[in-house]
């Protein structure tokens, strides 16, 4: 296995590992550590480009009260640190992409990804909290064309693509603010489409919007929303906005980015034959093993009697799930409970 290859983001990577972890929030990374501690290596799959899941993603700033030793973290220190944690271990990063399947194959199990990836594990921990983080859409007819061709976006993975191009960017958060500021400054047309004058951005990025448009930098479409979208069903060429009172306006368009926040679905996991139930999957508490043998499910996805979805508890299922994968990936050899403090952390 490549090992220590963070946060990769090559396409159709083939790849065998002891361990594959599917989702990169609290849980899963500390499942990389529990599992590294006994000389298991994994390779780790999360839908979003950066790890951390709702930490991350949804409070990176709010403080957390109830992890022990820790007084207080804010969600973002949390994640560096189970990151750093598990590093020693080099665990493989596979960032953006979407586990889509699970197959079982000669007794191991075979992962298939959104980015043409495969997997090859011993066993794997689904750490996938609610599901796989993606952003809202908007609900406009013909969107998959346009999201195909590139045409319609979600997120600004290069700001060059965007040079000499019209951009509807539509959004009240500070994803809208600042790729407005910033692409206004590469693109030819920057309208900014929302549905009410106040912004939920930080107050002094609005007033910089603000003063941009009142320069002329920036087009404001206040009070519209998004209506439909204009083209050949690839190629877009304009974006229709409308009002609640139905008034309507085709703005001309290359590029539509839509900042609408991001939302969680179980997604290919309903499929897997995992028997979920409310969109939980029943573990048996002392292994965290699900109906599929050699599949451990932990964290906010698993359910057992007396589960808490907590981060704590999350952290404890990691353990157990770790030493009872152990002997599918060493058969025969007997696993001594150690302690940390008595072995140290063994190298990747
Ligand atoms: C505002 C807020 C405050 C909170 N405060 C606390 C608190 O104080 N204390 C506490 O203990 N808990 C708190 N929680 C809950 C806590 O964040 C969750 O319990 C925790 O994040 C669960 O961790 P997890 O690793 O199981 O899943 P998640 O953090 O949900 O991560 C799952 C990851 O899996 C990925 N994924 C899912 N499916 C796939 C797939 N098919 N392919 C690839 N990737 C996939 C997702 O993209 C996601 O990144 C809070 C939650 C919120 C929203």
């Amino acid at each position: 296995m490549a090992a220590g290859m963070d946060g990769m983001r090559a396409s159709g990577v083939t790849v065998e590992t002891d361990v594959a972890v599917i989702g990169a929030g609290p849980v899963g990374l500390f499942a990389v550590f529990q599992c590294g501690m006994l000389r298991m290596r994994c390779v780790v799959v999360d839908a979003l480009d950066a790890i951390g899941g709702q930490c991350a993603a949804l409070y990176p700033e709010k403080p957390i009260f109830d992890i022990p030793a820790h007084p207080e973290i804010e969600g973002g220190a949390l994640i560096h640190k189970l990151e750093a944690q598990a590093a020693p271990f080099t665990p493989l990063y596979l960032l953006g992409r979407r586990v889509e399947t699970l197959r079982e194959l000669d007794g191991e199990w075979q992962l298939g990804t959104s980015a043409g990836d495969t997997i090859k594990a011993r066993a794997v921990i689904l750490a996938a909290g609610a599901g796989a983080f993606g952003p809202n859409r908007p609900p406009l007819e013909g969107l998959p064309g346009y999201e195909a061709s590139g045409a319609v976006r979600y997120l600004v993975a290069r700001r060059e693509d965007f040079r000499g191009k019209r951009v509807v960017i539509a959004g009240g958060g500070d994803s809208a603010v600042d790729w407005a500021l910033s692409l206004k400054e590469v693109a030819a047309h920057v309208t900014v489409v929302h549905r009410r004058p106040k912004f939920r951005a930080a107050p002094e990025s609005s007033a910089r919007l603000d003063a941009a448009a009142a320069r002329g930098e920036v087009e404001m479409a206040i009070p519209y929303q998004l209506h439909g979208l204009e083209g050949d069903g690839s190629r877009l060429t304009g974006v229709v906005l409308s009002t609640l009172k139905g008034e309507q306006k085709a703005v001309p368009a290359d590029h539509l980015l839509a900042f609408y926040g991001l939302s969680m679905e179980l997604g290919p996991i309903a499929h897997w034959g995992l028997g979920l139930s409310h969109s939980h999957v029943a573990v048996a508490p002392a292994t965290c093993e699900t109906s599929l043998p050699g599949i451990h499910a932990i964290g906010d996805i698993a359910t057992y009697p007396g589960k808490l979805k907590l981060i704590l508890q999350g952290f404890s299922e990691a353990a157990m799930a770790a030493h009872a994968i152990h002997p599918r990936v060493f058969p025969g050899e007997a696993l001594h409970f150690e302690y940390s403090t008595s072995k140290g952390v063994p190298a990747g």
